[in-house]
């Protein structure tokens, strides 16, 4: 492959430490071969010239569905054809490159497929870590009450339903078979309908101990969708790596990590958490707009904004104690949550809720790398990872809204300057005709 260098670049690495400028980087193999301060030798090299502007990793996020649904409803996401939804998933990762993110997890049954054929050549996109379809009990959030079971199990984009120990181990396993690397388990409901409340917990700690036993003995992580604190102590309880949503992370799950690690003297779990905080500001501005609510006993102050600020509060108490916080959308669909835009705006929201800046960066680099064990791969700029580079025209570390479409100047993806007016690359059966799929290595 032809070597590239960028150079004159202000350079963010996704450390967290200050810019470093006058940057060069050498790109050869899809790698990062030499960052040096100043002059590189360009010769035989594509060039780069990064002048006045802001290299930083390939943003990454933690949860987004590539299930190509388009509506909101759950009647239209097992209704809608699924093949239409799979050829929507298509533009949907192509979006999310588009917006900078050169990696995601996705909880769909389309990932899995976006995934080889990206790696495959036939598609760009960006690198998927897919779970393909996470578990859901009987009635959970990933089941649908409108439709009879069968059908749900046939149509659902991103639900695959298991109850008990024996069909979760099974479901793992099937996940597992079908190309996932990651699973990931609705360990709580999420409010859809009153049969499946965000108070209500949807596993028991020994199904949950199933699947992280199973998602360990492949040696690939578990993501835990938990809007309580019951479900969030039960899944640290089994060891899931990741909290998604986790919004009642309050002074009883507080207690409860001091109890049983730091008093203890022990080093609090490994885990992150992608709180998804834009979408609950999202819903409760536009969807549950304030109002007043005798009911709620919030007489005199709207419930949206107590919700807000409830949330947000959460996520300061988990990123006091210390818990890395990675950056995830949970983008489901192309009319009200736009992918790669929706989380530019989880990025601002993170800002918005206590985050410094340089924190948000982070977050929505290195610790989404660390949070789907990818860090030897990606997630920061540095010599030996792969170039997966974003450079922007403006500083993010001076306002964070400066991540955004208008800003992008150039994305990078494992050495391959990302062409948006041809996103079929030409030479595409060539290229699968050479590769050989050699298993869970060479699928990340
Ligand atoms: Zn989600």
């Amino acid at each position: 492959m032809k070597k590239t260098v960028i150079k004159n670049g202000n350079l963010i690495d996704g450390n967290g430490g200050a810019i470093q400028e006058n940057i060069s980087i050498l790109v050869e193999d899809g790698k990062i071969i030499k960052i040096v301060h100043g002059k590189i030798n360009e010769d035989g090299c594509q060039v780069i010239d990064a002048e006045g502007k802001y290299i930083m990793p390939g943003l990454i996020d933690c949860h987004v569905h590539y299930g190509g649904v388009f509506e909101s409803s759950d009647k239209d996401w097992v209704c809608e054809n699924d093949l239409e939804q799979a050829m929507r998933s298509v533009e949907q990762c192509h979006q999310s490159l588009r917006h900078g993110f050169t990696t995601v997890r996705d909880i769909s049954r389309n990932g899995i497929h976006l995934r080889n054929m990206i790696n495959d050549g036939f598609l760009m996109g960006p690198r998927i870590i897919p779970c393909g379809r996470g578990l859901t009990r009987t009635g959970g959030h990933a089941d649908s009450l409108h439709f009879p079971q069968d059908f749900v199990k046939e149509h659902h984009p991103w639900g695959i339903i298991a109850d008990g120990p024996e069909e979760v181990r099974k479901a793992v396993r099937s996940v597992l078979k079908e190309g996932s690397l990651c699973v990931k388990l609705w360990a709580s409901g999420g409010g859809i309908n009153d049969w499946e409340k965000e108070t209500d917990t949807h596993f028991t700690e020994e199904e949950i101990a199933v699947m992280v036993e199973e998602a360990r003995l492949f040696g690939v992580p578990v993501a835990a969708h938990c809007e309580n604190k019951d479900s969030i102590i039960k899944c640290i309880k089994a060891g899931v790596n990741s909290i998604e949503h986790g919004e009642e992370f309050d002074q009883e799950v507080e207690n409860w990590l001091t109890k049983e690690y730091l008093d203890k003297g022990l080093p609090l779990p490994d885990i992150t958490l992608v709180p998804t905080i834009g979408l609950y500001i999202d819903w409760y501005e536009q969807f549950d707009p304030p109002k007043e609510r005798d009911l709620t006993g919030c007489v005199g102050e709207t419930l949206g904004q107590k919700e807000i600020d409830r949330i947000q509060k959460s996520f300061r108490r988990a990123k006091g104690m210390g818990i890395r916080i990675g950056v995830g959308a949970d983008s489901f669909c192309g009319k009200l949550t736009p992918y790669g835009m929706y989380t530019h705006n989880e990025m601002y929201e993170l800002a918005a809720a206590g985050m410094t800046n340089e924190e948000v960066i982070v977050a929505a680099t290195k610790n989404g790398a660390i949070c789907l064990g990818i860090l030897d791969q990606t997630g920061t700029i540095e010599e030996n990872k792969d170039a997966d580079i974003l450079i922007l025209t403006e500083n993010p570390l001076e306002n964070i809204k400066n991540v955004r479409l208008e800003n992008i100047d150039l994305v990078m993806k494992q050495g391959q300057v990302v062409d948006f007016n041809n996103m079929s690359p030409k030479d595409a059966a060539t290229i699968a005709a050479k590769k050989e799929r050699t298993g869970k290595k060479s699928v990340k």
